[in-house]
């Protein structure tokens, strides 16, 4: 199938300004199956344009919330009815098993949908008791108002899901948006701002524009009409993204990267923490930024539990993911590739024991075989970096304490899990752990209404539930003087 994609900008699709285009190529067959719209600064500028005057003059700037929401529900229903096509376009994308994206990303864009219907119509203000104005009382209250143009900026490893979540919370605040897909998967995003319209989302509300992140990317964040970047995708770009931010002053949201830590207790259940942690390792290929990749074992138990995690991953089924029965894909990208097996090869010369998998030699189609590493050291390179891919570090520890120094020794803090039948120890290592969320005995449960974002190098903010959404509104505070 060929596909022949465009921007989408205030309700048209459109070729770029200098009609450039670059291709869309498949995991699978490592070959070009279409085409993009190449975006550069003219079109970021038209599209920022649709989005100001839709903000400011159009249909959007007059709608309440109550009829912001109805729109979102209707969108909602919209995203249900083409789920199966919308989960197809991201999994054919990226090589993915179409049955990850409907059974987990679709349910919950479309439970953020129907929850961020009802945020809509309750950003409410305060009134706030002052001591009054040189000696004359006062009436002080806020509102919410909406930040402005948002631009999104999404990844590839779970698009349509993560550009629902940044769509849902910021129109629900009533802001208008300029969303920058992945260069690798600008399908999905595209095919809902056309559900958006058929929604009756005024044109304008809603503008993708496809294209590189050095290019477009760039381009957002250095307008001086963007009043809010709300990013998701590595700590490298994430970086660069604040610092040009900052010199506008721009509001970030930065969803960044993960190492996070499965801490596998004694006490545990070894089925449940072996079914938890082969679905943290081995979820998307490993290309999760939640992904459970440092397995920290009580020494107790590390032998076995290595030998049964190493079992399950012998056991996954590597292959075209169009197949039947086939379990894992190969990664997205050569790029991811070449590092994922890069780590491999590292692991293996720092002396780390590889239990399953190893390095993969290149054939047709990017596919890494899952992976287990154990008796690493926490200094090591696969045990402190992101390696984007389906490899498992085991270190082991002896006591809590030590668990929990291992949890914490690490630039990122985006999620944990703790694996352990006692309750109070539950709690307390839940509340020792650095880190955005921590699963008690499940690994990375997301629902809409839970706010979703990391701590240190994970980034900035975050996204889902209610204060996601009123992350994007501005507190403005009026007072009234109120003479006798
Ligand atoms: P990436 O940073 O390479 O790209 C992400 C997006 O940013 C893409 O659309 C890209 O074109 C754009 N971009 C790249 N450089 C840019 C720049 N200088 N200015 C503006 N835009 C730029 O990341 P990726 O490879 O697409 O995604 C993988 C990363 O995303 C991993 O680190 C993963 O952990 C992270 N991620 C985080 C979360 C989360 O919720 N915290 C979720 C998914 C992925």
């Amino acid at each position: 199938m060929t596909e022949h994609l465009n921007h989408f900008i205030e309700g048209t699709p459109c070729e770029a300004f200098d009609r450039r285009r670059f291709d869309l190529v498949n995991p699978v067959t490592e070959q070009a199956y279409g085409s993009s719209a190449r975006g550069t600064r003219e079109d970021v500028e038209r599209a920022v344009a649709a989005a100001r005057h839709q903000l400011e003059r159009g249909g959007w700037s007059q709608l309440g919330g109550a009829q912001r929401g109805r729109l979102l529900a209707k969108l909602a229903d919209l995203v249900e009815r083409d789920s199966e096509r919308l989960a197809d376009l991201d999994a054919n994308a990226i090589g993915r098993s179409p049955i990850e994206p409907r059974r987990m990303d679709l349910p919950n864009a479309i439970a953020n949908l129907r929850a961020a219907a009802g945020w809509a119509n309750q950003l409410e203000g305060r009134t706030i008791p002052t001591g009054g104005y040189f000696g004359t009382k006062t009436l002080s209250y806020t509102v919410r108002e909406p930040v402005g143009v948002v631009g999104a900026i999404v990844p590839w490893n779970s698009p349509l899901m993560i550009t629902v979540w940044k769509l849902a919370a910021l129109l629900a605040a009533g802001c208008t948006v300029v969303v920058k897909p992945s260069e690798e998967t600008p399908q999905s995003a595209l095919h809902l701002a056309l559900l958006a319209q058929e929604a009756g989302f005024p044109d304008g509300v809603i503008n993708v524009v496809t294209g590189y992140g050095n290019e477009v990317g760039r381009a957002l964040c250095e307008h001086p009409n963007v009043a809010k970047i709300s990013f998701t995708g590595s700590p490298e770009a994430g970086r660069e993204i604040q610092r040009t931010a900052g010199v506008l002053f721009k509001r970030v949201a930065l969803e960044l990267g993960g190492k996070s830590p499965q801490i596998v207790f004694d006490d545990a259940s070894f089925d449940d923490a072996l079914r938890g942690c082969a679905l943290g390792l081995f979820a998307n290929q490993g290309q999760v930024c939640a992904a459970g990749s440092r397995i920290l074992v009580q020494r107790s138990l590390a032998e076995r539990f290595g030998a049964a995690l190493a079992e399950a991953a012998h056991a996954v089924n590597v292959g075209d993911p169009r197949e039947p029965g086939v379990q894992m894909g190969p990664v997205a990208k050569k790029a991811q590739f070449d590092r994922v097996n890069r780590y491999i090869q590292r692991g293996i010369d720092q002396g780390a024991t590889l239990l399953a998998g190893g390095v993969s030699a290149p054939e047709q189609g990017w596919f890494v075989r899952p992976t287990i590493f154990a008796n690493a050291r926490n200094d090591m390179d696969i045990a402190r970096d992101e390696i984007f891919g389906p490899v498992g570090t085991l270190i082991t520890f002896d006591s809590e304490d030590e668990a929990i120094a291992l949890a914490n020794d690490s630039a990122y803090g985006l999620a944990a899990t703790v694996w352990t039948g006692d309750l109070a120890r539950a709690h307390r290592v839940a509340a020792a752990v650095k880190a955005g969320a921590v699963g008690i005995n499940c690994w990375s449960p997301l629902d809409a209404n839970l706010p979703w974002g990391g701590v240190k190098t994970s980034g900035i903010g975050r996204e889902g539930g209610f204060s996601g959404a009123l992350a994007y509104t501005e507190e403005k505070v009026i007072t009234v003087l109120l003479p006798a």
